[in-house]
């Protein structure tokens, strides 16, 4: 392991300055379960280590029926899952309990999976779907965004490690709504997804979709938004017909390499099979069936 300073600030203000004022070889650290990994294989370097556990306002969990729920950058996957305040986000709550093993989710944070912006991490497309939105500092000051717009390339974002993640914003979920996430790996456990996808689908009294997101991740830079796939359901009822067609198209939103894990068709054609069946899930949890996240 190479040899840093360890710095364990407890504000917001103390945790930037100690970044602005490095030398530029700065990284911050939730649960170490990514950065640690690249330090000690030497695929990235640092001479100062910031540890951001121990910033109250990072550690924030809480709900609140008009503004959705408010996760702290530092908040582990543990104590997502074991927080009652989170039970209405199915996807999140989907994709969380398959990062890694429960020893990984005791440390992993959802910050640390989005600020590592893999495109095949998990969290990322449940947050696409589920609308969520992120408040981040810089030298230049605090900033919202969509999730969206966070995530700019493989391990790249909109913070070009400049900043620090302070929480994600996800709305209410809405009466009548449910969402799923799912993956492919070639493995039972302990893989990176092949494609994975996650939906949201809110209904309106009329049972036609009034509202509906559909992500994919692993198929492209970045994890992705299929709007118009999501738009094709815009106030249809939410039959097999409709879901087939929505999955067809948010297929074509995937753009994957061909590697050793799968090539672009098999990519392309798991997409299509994730987000019908996110799609499905996500409907039936809507028509308040409880369903226990298939892992995989
Ligand atoms: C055995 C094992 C299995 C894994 N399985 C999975 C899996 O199934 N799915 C999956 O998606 N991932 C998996 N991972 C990867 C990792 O566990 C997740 O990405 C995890 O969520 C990262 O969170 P962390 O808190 O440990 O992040 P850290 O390692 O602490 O940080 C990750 C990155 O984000 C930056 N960062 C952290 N917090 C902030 C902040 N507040 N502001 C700005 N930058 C910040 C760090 O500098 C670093 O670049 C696995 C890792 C291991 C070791």
């Amino acid at each position: 392991m190479q040899s840093f300073t360890y710095h364990a600030p407890r504000s917001v203000p103390e945790a930037t300055q100690l970044l602005a004022s490095g030398d530029g070889n700065a990284v911050f650290l939730a649960g170490g379960t990514d950065i640690l990994v690249q330090l000690r294989e030497n695929l990235r370097h640092a001479s100062q280590v910031i540890d951001v556990k121990h910033i109250s306002e990072l550690n924030e969990l809480s709900m609140d029926g008009a503004n959705g729920l408010v996760l702290g950058a530092a908040v582990t996957c543990n104590q997502f899952l074991n927080s009652p305040a989170t039970e209405s986000y199915t996807a999140l709550r989907d994709a969380t309990q398959i990062i890694g093993g429960w020893q990984i989710q005791s440390r992993a944070t959802i910050g640390g999976n989005l600020c590592n912006s893999s495109p095949a991490a998990d969290s990322v497309p449940a947050l696409l779907a589920l609308g969520a939105t992120v408040k981040f500092a810089t030298s230049d000051g605090v900033q919202e965004l969509p999730v969206s717009q966070f995530c700019t390339g493989p391990g790249k974002n909109v913070m070009h490690g400049k900043g620090l993640l302070i929480a994600i914003y996800i709305p209410p979920a809405g009466n009548q709504s449910g969402s799923a996430y799912q993956r492919f790996i070639p493995r039972y456990e302990m893989d990176i997804a092949v494609a994975n996808a996650a939906s949201y689908v809110e209904l309106g009294k009329d049972g036609t979709v009034a509202e509906a997101r559909i992500a994919l991740g692993a198929v492209g830079p970045t994890a992705i938004l299929a709007d118009e796939a999501s738009a094709m359901l815009m106030s249809k009822l939410p039959n097999e017909e409709a879901i087939e067609a929505a999955a067809r198209k948010a297929a074509t939103y995937a753009h994957p390499i061909d590697d050793m894990r799968g090539t672009i068709e098999f990519r392309q054609q798991l997409a299509y099979v994730m987000v019908k069946r996110t799609l499905q899930t996500a409907l039936r949890r809507a028509a308040g069936e409880v369903i226990v996240a298939h892992p995989h």
